[in-house]
């Protein structure tokens, strides 16, 4: 099997990496980071006139109708700058959602602005009680005449902060780790009684909090099937793990190729500490887990837009507890070979590998991810 990209995902690929060389340099990043909005509308602004935004849409909309493999070959890119924007959120999983599930006057409502990068989505699918369970959900949404009425709280909600719409989970019906009775809902970030409480995450990003205090939203907000949503999430779920391998292996090969570099330069007891070969053993065993991981990343790609099965299931999971495993591996190993430099705020790596470790964290860790698939292949 070729597994090359071809000429067109090619220079999709070389589109995003010339934008990334040539806006995102570290000191520019950590400027984005510190700012309110938290990342570079310039830049945001960029990826959608560059038609980036509009990569994994329908045509008619605009977009480029781009499967997992382009979602991924951008996602590499952005994960070798390191970028904060949130494509991932906005793009991925908001637009995801809405074109899996919503109806037509919905997807004329939204799709448009997100694939052009002129509205911003986030989503709210966590919960603080929830772990990695997407199928724990609190928050309720009660009928009320035509309308409904959301209450509760949803956690971590990354680029929630200034998205201009918010895709919420919330419960219609049964009891709270019910996979039944979950709806999806479009929250318009100015509704009454939405508070957002924003912080920054670790990784350089923001992020929020989303307090829904009787937020009223009408009939028309109901995105999908009431009670089904929780198919849609985790499908939706499935295409964002495999955009964020993507995101991974191109961290991962930064943070090889940095590491190797300070190896060959830095010098104690008179050499390049490269020469010692117990880094060297420490280096070859970074580059064979970044090519089991973009090997992993490469497999999560070709089933990303499948049709849902518990074998395409079992390959998601496959995929993000090796990456996990991988990014985990490469970040502590390139700290240990950095020395003390490693650890520093001015010095790229620490951020690299800070990122590695909180994509771990997204839609599921190393362990949650292997014990879904064992339960999976137990079931098989
Ligand atoms: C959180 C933190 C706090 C610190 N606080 C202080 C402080 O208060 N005061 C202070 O003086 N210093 C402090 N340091 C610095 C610390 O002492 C040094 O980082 C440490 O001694 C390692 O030296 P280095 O960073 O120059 O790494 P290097 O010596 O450059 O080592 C880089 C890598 O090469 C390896 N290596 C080096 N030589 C060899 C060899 N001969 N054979 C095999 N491998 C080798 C090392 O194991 C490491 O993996 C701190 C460091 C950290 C991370």
């Amino acid at each position: 099997m070729d597994f090359r990209l071809n000429e067109e995902q090619q220079m999709l690929q070389d589109t995003v990496a010339r934008l990334v060389r040539g806006e995102y340099s570290f000191e520019k990043r950590l400027e984005y980071s510190e700012s309110d909005l938290g990342f570079s509308e310039d830049f945001w602004k960029q990826l959608g006139e560059l038609g980036l935004t509009a990569v994994p849409f329908p045509e008619e909309l605009g977009g480029f109708g781009g499967s997992g493999v382009e979602v991924q070959s951008v996602m590499t890119e952005l994960g070798r700058g390191l970028c904060i924007e949130p494509y991932l959120q906005s793009v991925v999983l908001g637009g995801g959602l809405i074109s899996q599930s919503g109806n037509d006057p919905q997807k004329e409502q939204w799709l448009g602005g997100i694939a052009s990068g002129e509205t911003r989505a986030a989503v709210g699918l966590q919960e603080p009680q929830s772990f990695y369970d997407l199928n724990d959900v609190e928050t309720r949404a009660e009928k009320s005449g035509d309308n409904y009425v959301l209450n509760g709280r949803k956690a971590v909600v990354i680029g929630g902060h200034c998205a201009d719409v918010l895709v919420v989970s919330a419960r219609t019906s049964g009891d709270s780790r019910d996979a039944d009775g979950i709806s999806l809902f479009l929250v318009p970030a100015d509704a009454d009684g939405l508070e957002r409480r924003t912080y920054p995450t670790i990784d350089g990003a923001k992020g929020c909090d989303l307090f829904l205090n009787n937020v009223t939203v009408g009939a028309d907000a109901l995105l999908g099937e009431e009670g089904q949503g929780a198919g849609v999430i985790e499908y939706q779920a499935g295409r964002a793990i495999a955009a964020l391998c993507g995101e991974a292996v191109g961290v991962m090969e930064v943070a090889c190729d940095l590491t190797l570099e300070y190896l060959k330069q830095r010098k104690q007891f008179g050499v390049p500490i490269g020469r010692f070969q117990v880094l060297q053993h420490r280096m070859v065993d970074m580059m064979s887990e970044l090519e089991q991981a973009r090997s992993m990343a490469i497999l999560a790609a070709s089933v990303a837009d499948e049709p849902q099965s518990d074998e395409r299931r079992r390959i998601l999971s496959a995929a993000k507890n090796v990456i996990g495993r991988s990014g985990q591996f490469i970040s502590e190993q390139g700290i240990q070979s950095h020395g003390g430099i490693g650890m520093t705020w001015e010095y790229n790596f620490a951020h690299y590998a800070k990122r590695l470790i909180m994509i771990n964290h997204q839609l599921g860790d190393d362990d949650f991810h292997l014990e879904r698939y064992a339960t999976l292949l137990q079931a098989s």
